[in-house]
């Protein structure tokens, strides 16, 4: 296991990160080993805990405008693997911008969305409105847990108190 989960302060999970990396993290004071592995990290001198899950001993802000890049993979992750229009999960699934880009639509996960290619198509370059078409559900920047989640191929049963939005998958 070389994957650690890095809780802030505040227990919310925040990301993951490698094992080298949690190791300094702890060594330097900056986060305490809330899981560790029953194992020993052994360095050329010394002996450490194995981190499995850490916590920041300071809160970090995450704000907004350095939140996670848009990824195809992670918006279909976010919206289901489905269109937002039809709702469908089969074809090709592509990304959307609701406002168009060239009526000033920006690449942010506000606006952006899984459509489906016929949906995708039908709507154009047109917004919503003039397309006649209606969002099932508001576009929003997605969980810290979605990108721990794509980040891991198994969430390892340590982590899983740590994540409560996980999605059942
Ligand atoms: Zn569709």
């Amino acid at each position: 296991m070389q994957q650690v989960l890095v809780l802030n302060a505040s227990y919310e999970p925040l990301n993951v990160t490698t094992l080298r990396r949690a190791h300094v993290l702890v060594f330097k004071g900056k986060a305490e080993v809330i899981e560790e592995l029953n194992r020993p990290l052994r360095s050329a001198s010394s002996t450490y805990r194995w981190p499995h899950v850490i916590r920041l001993v300071h809160y970090v802000r995450v704000p907004r405008a350095i939140q996670r890049k848009i990824s195809r993979r992670a918006l279909f992750a976010r919206d289901g693997w489905r269109c937002v229009y039809c709702g469908t999960t089969a074809g090709r699934l592509t990304l959307d911008h609701v406002t168009p880009r060239s009526k000033g639509g920006e690449s942010i996960w506000e606006n952006v969305v899984t459509a489906c290619a016929p949906c995708n198509h039908r709507k154009g370059n047109r917004t919503l409105k003039e397309a006649n078409m209606e969002l099932r559900f508001l576009p929003k920047p997605p969980a810290p847990t979605l990108f721990i989640q794509l980040s891991t191929p198994k969430i390892p049963t340590g982590w899983k108190q740590y994540l409560p939005d996980l999605a059942a998958a």
